[in-house]
């Protein structure tokens, strides 16, 4: 296996992402928080991602503008997919031996809860911030 594949923890479900962006980002958001137990750790990993055993893939449409995909055998969180673009961020924690990983971005910098804090110096997004890109993308 490359680094850029990788498979659930069950094995039903494979995934091969051809343009991982090794800058991740973090979520801490309630849905993501609510979906993982955690905040999100996510890679960009664009549109070129095949996936095999897709059959076992429950994706839930977490909102109007994204869809949340895991294995329905073992639960092994899959990918967060952007409707519009077809983009996916997947769980930087799926790829075991990406090289040159580096923590670029805190999404609702605003929502990280009080009990956590990461020492790694990265660029932040409010909601207000968020709401603004999108509203301005639109
Ligand atoms: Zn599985
Ligand atoms: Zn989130």
């Amino acid at each position: 296996m490359s680094n850029s594949e990788t498979k659930c923890l069950c094995g039903a479900v494979k995934i091969s992402a051809k343009q991982i962006n090794p800058k991740f980002t973090v979520c801490h958001c309630q849905s993501c928080r609510t979906w993982g137990g955690a905040p999100f750790f996510a890679v960009k990993c664009g549109t070129q991602v095949s996936i095999e055993g897709e059959d076992k893939v429950k994706v839930y449409e977490s909102s109007s503008w994204a869809s949340r995909g895991f294995c329905s055998e073992c639960g092994t969180h899959l990918f967060y997919k952007l409707k519009a673009s077809g983009e996916y961020n997947m769980p930087v924690g799926l790829f075991a031996n990406l090289e040159g990983l580096q923590m670029d971005m805190q999404y609702f910098s605003d929502m990280r809860p009080s009990y956590y804090c990461f020492s790694n110096e990265t660029k932040e997004m409010t909601t207000a911030e968020i709401m603004a890109y999108f509203a301005a993308k639109m």
